[in-house]
């Protein structure tokens, strides 16, 4: 068997422990005579599962008591819609930030439910930064602000808390969730697709305050409605079971590694390997603002475009893959999400070195 170096931005690179559980438990779950793929969700088996899943969750993130934790089907873009068909009826007005593509797109999809009011944006500067809180002009009136705490195309990432007073602050968390300490009683509502920092894809994680709840808007689907969902233990309709138990397995490996200030340091010190190497490079170079870097997605670009070919085949050969760019941002990216390893990223970050030389 041999694995390749997975850059992927997401679906992404698992602990191997993780994949080995799962290929251990596939026939039998822990002598169920079942693989958890084929157990009633409300069987006591899986209600076991998800049970220990969400505590997990709950005790990794410290999610206070008064927010609801719910595990939902349909990724982060479907949660561009739920989360306004939930939260704006309110007012009928919502703030947006956008910092990049995926802010951009929920924005453009909220605009469907009510009044959207962008509240800044870094597209004048092509995307390279997260508009500072100073230029973000808020309204009264809105029933939330949106933002995207991490651009995986753009690999802008935001690192402070925004203030939004007492309206509450809503977060796409899909990429750079669980990859340091979080304190959630800052948000009203948090959403993160699994597949980047936590799981498989085909689960959605929201963490909710309980009393922005209870206000969907009549035509809100049954299965999206945060209330509904919440009054079900995320059981109105059948959840992502195999995706929960994969996302089960990821979270305790996680803590079992030394939880969320561990994973902030493993992810910086991954990070700055290869920014440094970026800003001492004639070769390469990196383009986003540098206090709004990503530790997540590190996107670069060859100064001579004509040699990507040759880099993404050097890269291949050597075992390393999916380090194009996004297609709209072009370049080169290399995702590094908690199960990228340090040596993994020390590799590239040597094969970068040698290509640079080996073209000068
Ligand atoms: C990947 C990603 C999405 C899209 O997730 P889907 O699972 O395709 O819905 C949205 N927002 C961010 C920040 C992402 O990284």
């Amino acid at each position: 068997m041999t694995r390749v170096i997975n850059f992927s931005s997401g679906p992404a690179t698992l602990p191997e422990s993780v994949l080995q559980q799962a290929a251990h438990d596939m026939m039998d779950w822990r002598g169920s005579g079942m693989s958890v793929m084929e157990m009633s969700h409300r069987g006591p088996e899986f209600t076991e599962i998800l049970g220990q899943t969400q505590s997990l969750i709950r005790s990794l993130l410290n999610v206070p008591d008064n927010y609801v934790v719910l595990l939902l089907q349909g990724g982060a873009i479907a949660e561009n819609a739920i989360v306004p068909m939930n939260l704006i009826g309110k007012t009928g007005q919502a703030d947006y930030v956008v910092s990049g593509v995926w802010s951009e797109k929920s924005m453009k999809e909220a605009a469907k439910y009510g009044q959207i009011n962008e509240a800044a944006s870094s597209q004048g500067s092509g995307f390279l930064s997260m508009p500072q809180q100073s230029s973000w002009k808020l309204s009264a009136q809105a029933a939330y602000v949106h933002m995207c705490s991490n651009e995986t195309i753009g690999g802008v990432e935001c690192h402070w808390t925004p203030d939004t007073g007492d309206v509450p602050l809503v977060a796409d968390m899909s990429s750079n969730i669980m990859s340091g300490p979080l304190d959630v009683s800052r948000y009203g509502l948090i959403y993160a697709g699994a597949q980047k920092n936590m799981g498989p894809s085909g689960v959605t994680l929201v963490i909710a305050r309980r009393d922005l709840l209870g206000h969907a808007l009549p035509a809100t689907p049954s299965a999206f409605n945060y209330q509904l969902q919440a009054d079900n233990e995320s059981m109105y309709n059948t959840p992502p079971t195999y995706a929960i138990y994969i996302m089960g397995l990821v979270i305790a490996h996680i803590k079992e590694q030394g939880g969320l200030s561990a994973m902030q340091l493993h992810n910086q010190r991954k990070a700055d390997l290869l920014y440094e190497f970026l800003d001492h490079s004639q070769m390469f170079t990196n383009r986003v603002a540098r206090e709004d870097r990503s530790r997540m997605n590190v996107t670069f670009f060859l100064k001579d475009e004509s040699l990507n070919v040759a880099f993404l085949q050097g890269a291949e050969k050597e075992g390393m893959v999916q380090l194009r760019g996004h297609r709209s941002a072009g370049g080169m990216r290399a995702s590094i999400y908690n199960a990228m390893s340090l040596q993994s990223v020390q590799r590239l970050r040597d094969y970068m070195h040698r290509f640079e030389k080996d073209k000068a």
